[in-house]
């Protein structure tokens, strides 16, 4: 995204080195994301999206697609593979090769609607995942679960038409992109928290409100829109959630998993910027969702 931007590399060197620090590289099977075709990209974006987003993509330099999201000559390759990654995850998990997928990925998705890129975010990652779920398994119901600190507008974009996708998520209101408020679908469940809310009010809004519309809707497989800038150490946000949130989090979701979903799960990394908070909290998260119990 250029120099100075949040959306940097060092964040995939963060998880990196905190895995391996913590211990849980022993417990993880590592693969390569492929590139995700047009086709699996056109079951969420516009066809004319894609295209203009392949024009965009500059040869050299940085290309500004709005004053938050930019792209460099490797950009639209990485955005291919980020949204690949998740659709091998869904691969692995619906074939029970993996009971679990952590797809750590940049560029982050959840921002990009069905034609257009915002908030660091080119293409939809966990929507291609779940389409692919759809499309190509034949799965009749997905629950995307977001926990970013930022709306996810562009997953609602997509999905808001879909009966057979849940979305339920938190995120601090108000804050960047200032949506989720106004008549959300049905199947959208979004509860917008204040800053300064903390691990008290998060928990309350995924008790009250996540976990019974999740049972009400019994996914196959549940997707995580992984984002971690709710920490209260992360920069661009004011959530003030700690580690064991994350892990919170995710044994709860691995508990709605479990009775629904045969334990499906496929997590893809959203935000998160404050490096040493990201690292530590995605290594709660992928402690649960992939380490020694
Ligand atoms: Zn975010």
């Amino acid at each position: 995204m250029g120099p100075y931007h949040p959306e940097c590399p060092d964040r995939l060197h963060a998880i990196s080195d905190r895995l391996i620090s913590a211990g849980l590289d022993a417990w993880i099977r590592r693969y390569s994301a492929p590139a995700a075709s047009r086709d699996q990209l056109a079951r969420v974006h516009a066809r004319e999206y894609i295209a203009t987003i392949e024009a965009e993509s500059p040869a050299s330099g940085i290309h500004f697609l709005d004053p938050d999201t930019a792209m460099n000559e490797h950009s639209l390759t990485a955005a291919r593979h980020a949204a690949g990654a998740a659709v091998l995850a869904t691969d692995l998990v619906v074939s029970g090769e993996c009971a679990t997928a952590f797809c750590a990925v940049r560029p982050p998705g959840h921002h990009a609607e069905r034609d257009r890129a915002m908030g660091f975010c080119l293409f939809n990652n966990v929507a291609v995942g779940a389409a692919h779920a759809l499309v190509a398994h034949g799965l009749e119901r997905v629950a995307i679960v977001d926990f970013d600190v930022h709306h996810g507008n562009g997953t609602e974009n997509i999905f808001s038409t879909d009966p057979r996708v849940l979305m339920v998520s938190t995120f601090q209101h108000p804050l960047y992109p200032y949506s989720g408020l106004d008549n959300p679908a049905a199947n959208m469940v979004n509860i917008p928290l204040s800053a300064g809310t903390g691990s008290a009010g998060f928990r309350d809004a995924v008790r009250d409100h996540w976990l019974p519309a999740l049972a009400r809707h019994r996914p196959e497989i549940v997707y995580i829109s992984a984002g971690f800038d709710a920490h209260r150490e992360d920069p661009l946000a004011g959530l003030k959630l700690v580690d064991d949130d994350f892990g919170w989090v995710t044994r709860e979701l691995i508990a709605v998993a479990a009775k629904y979903a045969r334990g499906r799960i496929v997590s893809t990394l959203e935000g998160g910027y404050g490096l040493s908070a990201l690292g530590r909290s995605v290594a709660e998260h992928i402690r649960e969702l992939a380490g020694p119990r």
